[in-house]
């Protein structure tokens, strides 16, 4: 069976009252033999007092012991000498006590006398010749004594009850902020990732456990919107070249049979298909990088290898619009990465390039070794340049600067967005650095290797 209470505000509460009460029990008895202690040690100094005051009249002579009775006013006394009482106080005698035989030691100690039930402190002082005791009521310590171990004990479960209620109110207190998070995180659902828990002291511990569940929300919130974006505008480009097909295929249906017109058809129909199947298969790149399980190679490669066959790749195109495409290096610049993987990026950095760079244009492919320590490739044209609103979007998924005119080259608005996804997969970043009519230069990075 599981004893452990459930809310940890009665486990609080109970651990609270548990440690209050065995501090206060502590605390109580620590004060009771403190006092109790106290009383005694001042009884036995009064009564080491009495026991001198009398040996010193004894030593001045027997007989003037009364003296120390009436004089002194040591009440309760007796002198023996051998097992004769050689004088005994009123006081002595009428309380009965009666110290027959003794240990023959100095002894202190308590006595009960069944004559008067009152408890007396006696000093008993041994000596060859004779005996003295000496004596004193204890019953007022005793009773004080009472009194305190009762208050004390009255007051332990009055503490209990305190410490039960406090803890009960201070837990419910502190732990306030945990239901209203609680309450708050019940409510949150895939449509309602804009809510955030309430953060009443961001430094206390509960505030800074909210805090960090708040950016978790905000990074899923952030998450849900990319895809659902993502998602849309997927639908969207997936919609147009079947919107296309369907148009050319049924303009044909009702139009001429002419066998010429249905090959134009059936071209143009294929070019949506190219088109669609491009389109497929960067989206299932991307979506393979996004959950990460993309089986990276990775191997030691020179970074101008790379270089080259992205730009002999393209270099068709480049020729088509006459531009001149140039590698350059400054010799052999290894890392350690996928290669087909950064491959893929670097020829849509290149493939971008001849595409937006005017007929004529220079594209210059530079592979070198920042000071840092990084690899680097650079892609760099005397294009049109891309203006600076842009340049911090360009590589988002289908983010394109001009729709019209890139979706007319054929291109996607998801180029720039593997490229970004293959560096990082390499464990590299991009930058890119444009200026409106003068070219733009994308620049990759790469850890060097160690
Ligand atoms: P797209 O498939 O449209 O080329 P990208 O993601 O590759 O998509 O590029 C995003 C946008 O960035 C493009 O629409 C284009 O306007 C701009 N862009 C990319 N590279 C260059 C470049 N070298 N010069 C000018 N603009 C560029």
């Amino acid at each position: 069976m599981n004893l452990r209470p459930r809310s940890v505000r009665m486990r609080l509460t109970l651990w609270h009252s548990a440690v209050l009460t065995l501090i206060v029990c502590a605390f109580s008895a620590g004060i009771f033999f403190f006092v109790r202690v106290r009383l005694f040690d001042d009884l036995d100094a009064y009564l080491k007092r009495d026991l001198s005051t009398v040996e010193a009249t004894y030593r001045e002579g027997p007989t003037e012991l009364f003296e120390a009775e009436t004089r002194s006013g040591v009440k309760l006394f007796e002198v023996t000498e051998g097992q004769s009482p050689l004088y005994r106080t009123d006081l002595w005698a009428q309380a009965g006590l009666d110290l027959a035989g003794g240990s023959g030691h100095p002894a202190l100690m308590s006595w009960r006398s069944p004559k008067d039930d009152k408890t007396y402190r006696v000093l008993v002082a041994p000596h060859s010749t004779h005996r003295i005791a000496v004596a004193a009521d204890e019953s007022t310590i005793r009773r004080t004594l009472w009194t305190l171990g009762a208050i004390l004990a009255l007051g332990i479960p009055f503490a209990m009850a305190l410490a039960v209620a406090g803890g009960w109110f201070l837990a419910g207190r502190v732990l306030a902020p945990v239901g209203a998070m609680a309450d708050q995180a019940r409510r949150i659902s895939a449509d309602s990732l804009a809510a955030r828990l309430p953060v009443e002291n961001p430094h206390d511990e509960f505030g800074r456990l909210a805090t960090v569940f708040n950016e978790t929300l905000a990074r899923l919130e952030d998450s849900f919107e990319r895809l659902r974006r993502f998602t849309a505008d997927a639908s969207h480009e997936l919609r147009t070249p079947l919107t296309a097909m369907r148009s050319v295929g049924e303009v044909a249906l009702h139009a001429s049979v002419e066998p010429a017109v249905y090959r134009d058809v059936i071209g143009s129909m294929l070019e949506e298909v190219e088109r669609l199947t491009a389109l497929v298969e960067s989206l299932l790149t991307l979506t393979r990088m996004d959950s990460q399980r993309l089986q990276l190679s990775r191997e030691v490669v020179d970074l101008r290898t790379i270089a080259v066959s992205a730009a002999e790749h393209l270099r068709v195109l480049a020729e088509e619009k006459n531009q001149t495409l140039r590698v350059e290096s400054d010799g052999p610049i290894e890392v350690n990465c996928d290669p087909a993987l950064l491959r893929q990026g670097v020829v849509n950095l290149v493939d971008n390039a001849i595409k937006y760079t005017q007929a004529k244009g220079h594209i210059r492919v530079a592979v070198t070794r920042h000071a840092s320590g990084e690899a680097v490739i650079e892609v760099e044209d005397d294009g049109p340049g891309i203006a600076s609103a842009h340049q911090g979007r360009i590589f988002e998924r289908f983010y394109r600067i001009d729709p019209a005119r890139s979706r007319n080259d054929g291109g996607l608005g998801l180029g720039l967005a593997i490229a970004r996804s293959t560096v990082e997969a390499n464990g590299g970043r991009i930058e890119v650095e444009s200026q409106i009519g003068r070219g733009t230069t994308f620049r990759v990075l790469l850890p060097s290797r160690s």
